[in-house]
């Protein structure tokens, strides 16, 4: 069974980064959608609340006691922006106004905020008549009207009632009075809010108005109910646009989606057809090429290209080197062949056969220097052949192996030492032998009789610089180079008849390196050669 992640990696990545970004913008327009729903319907519902409110306080105004006798204004609005207005008794008898068809709200009457029955926000609230306003003859001191209203907040009366109004036989104070006695309160349970005098049909007439602190005389309830399914059903509304409006942004970030992963693709897929390209060719030099595109993708195509570089190279060298190694065997295993060929024939005498098998065993030592070369550098590249670095004094070294090559040497060359004291360092001592007898064997090879062989060791600042030169033949400039490849020979008939093999100074490179140093030659046609070793402190 193929797991998740399974199945997910076979899938092309500009398929996965379709699916993550549509993924992703889907869940944020859920959210995104979810928000708004919520805060719409928050909103909605704190709206309706607020409407239901509105709407009774707005009704108590239109309620009063006229002359003892409940009276509902003609303004009362039993039917207001879907809210049901109902009045009750104090006793929860109902005196008017509908619940909304086919239903009966059975709930006790309290001031308690919105309350949430079944389908319905319900909303109670008591009108204790507080307010008394009282109209007096002033003269008779009779009661012309008399009403009792619902208050929140008065203003009390800050004048002096003692006066008496023009052309009044009563003071206010005993107007008051009356009103007081009539309403069935006394004055510490009151405060004063309007005193005046003025003349009504010619007659002068008091208008007292107090706050009465005692509980209202005949409380009211005002009962407002409203559908909570006016606010579904916009819930409902938003719902349904949702319901069409995800899977439209599904499609539009599905279709999104994979227009940003094809646009960000485009440059690989770019990068992946032209690499086949090279695949299928099989030539390496061929360099990718994806003009202008982004600096990432710029950077591995460089890279890629780099390592292409360096494949070619060294599959280069591996082809040359082969070839090389074919060549240069080739030529003793030929002379040898040939020389058997003749020695088996009839007519060879004792010197000719003499002869013969001398140039048989030069050419197979010559053959068998080359394996062996060859087994060194095999085994310094596999890295079998690691240097064991000892201290101990370079120049001694140095020394010993001119004297040595100098008793060895069969031609008429002056030896000229000039080596520094302190020249110790750490060093293979095999390996720095090989070096130096290779260098010194040069100067021997590529010099004729007369001529001079110079070693010096200097002990530098930060370095010590072994340097070998000669008199001899010299090296053009545009083989100078050319000398630290393996077999490369200036003069290659003249080497081979020298039993050369042009993987001296190749070696000499290598060793130089495995000791962490530097090598270089300079040199002038038929003026002689230097060559430089130097090595770090
Ligand atoms: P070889 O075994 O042929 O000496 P090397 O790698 O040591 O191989 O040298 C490579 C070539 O560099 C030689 O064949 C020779 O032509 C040239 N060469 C090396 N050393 C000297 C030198 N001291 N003077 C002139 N030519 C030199």
């Amino acid at each position: 069974m193929c797991s998740r992640s399974d199945k997910m990696k076979g899938k092309s990545l500009r398929f996965r980064i379709n699916l993550w970004y549509t993924v992703l913008m889907c869940f944020v327009c859920v959210a995104l959608l979810g928000c708004v729903v919520a805060a719409a319907r928050t909103a909605e519902k704190s709206l309706a609340q607020q409407n239901l409110i509105r709407s009774v306080e707005r009704n108590i105004d239109e309620i009063e006691v006229e002359n003892g006798i409940l009276d509902i204004e003609s303004d009362f609005a039993y039917l207001n922006d879907d809210v049901h207005a109902l009045v009750f008794s104090k006793d929860g008898r109902l005196l008017g106004g509908e619940y909304p068809e086919g239903v009966e709200i059975n709930l006790p009457l309290e001031s308690e905020g919105i309350r949430m029955v079944g389908n319905y926000y319900v909303y109670d609230s008591l009108i204790n008549f507080s307010k008394f306003e009282y109209k007096i003859n002033g003269i008779t001191g009779e009661i012309i009207s008399s009403e009792c209203d619902g208050i929140d907040s008065y203003t009390p009366f800050e004048g002096d009632i003692n006066t008496v109004g023009e052309d009044c036989i009563l003071s206010y104070r005993e107007a008051y009075e009356i009103a007081l006695k009539h309403s069935d309160r006394t004055k510490k349970n009151t405060d004063l809010m309007v005193a005046r005098s003025y003349e009504y049909n010619d007659e002068p007439l008091y208008e007292i108005e107090f706050f009465s602190k005692k509980p209202g005389y005949s409380d009211i309830w005002v009962r407002g109910v409203m559908s909570a399914k006016e606010v579904d059903s916009i819930w409902g509304t938003i719902v349904a646009i949702a319901t069409v409006l995800v899977p439209l942004v599904v499609l539009i970030a599905c279709f999104v989606g994979s227009m940003i992963a094809k646009k960000a693709m485009l440059p690989i897929e770019r990068l992946s057809s032209a690499v086949s390209e090279i695949q299928s060719g099989e030539d390496l030099t061929k360099q990718l090429d994806i003009g202008d595109s982004d600096p990432m993708i710029k950077s591995l195509t460089g890279n890629f290209n780099k390592m292409n570089e360096r494949l070619h190279r060294s599959f280069e060298a591996e082809r040359q080197f082969t070839s090389d190694v074919s060549h240069e065997l080739r030529t003793p295993t030929s002379v040898i062949l040939a020389e058997c060929e003749y020695q088996l024939g009839d007519d060879v005498d004792k010197d000719e056969m003499r002869e013969g098998f001398e140039t048989i065993s030069k050419q197979a030592s010559s053959m068998k220097q080359i394996i062996l070369q060859l087994l060194y550098f095999a085994r310094i590249d596999r890295g079998n052949e690691k240097p064991t670095f000892e201290k101990d004094d370079l120049g001694e070294l140095v020394k010993a192996v001119t004297g040595d090559m100098q008793s060895a040497c069969k031609k008429d060359i002056e030896f000229i030492t000039d080596i520094d004291k302190n020249t110790e360092m750490n060093f293979d001592i095999s390996m720095m032998t090989r070096l130096v007898t290779n260098l010194i064997s040069n100067a021997v090879t590529y010099q004729n009789d007369g001529g001079q062989v110079k070693v010096t060791l200097k002990n530098k600042k930060d370095s010590i610089l072994l340097t070998v030169s000669d008199k001899g033949f010299g090296i053009s400039e545009e083989h100078i180079d050319k000398i630290w490849g393996r077999f490369y020979r200036v003069d290659k008939a003249r080497s081979r008849e020298d039993g050369c093999s042009g993987l001296g100074l190749p070696m000499v490179k290598q060793l130089v390196e495995l000791h962490g140093g530097k090598v270089w030659a300079e040199s002038e046609l038929g003026k002689g050669s230097t060559f430089f070793v130097e090595f770090r402190k």
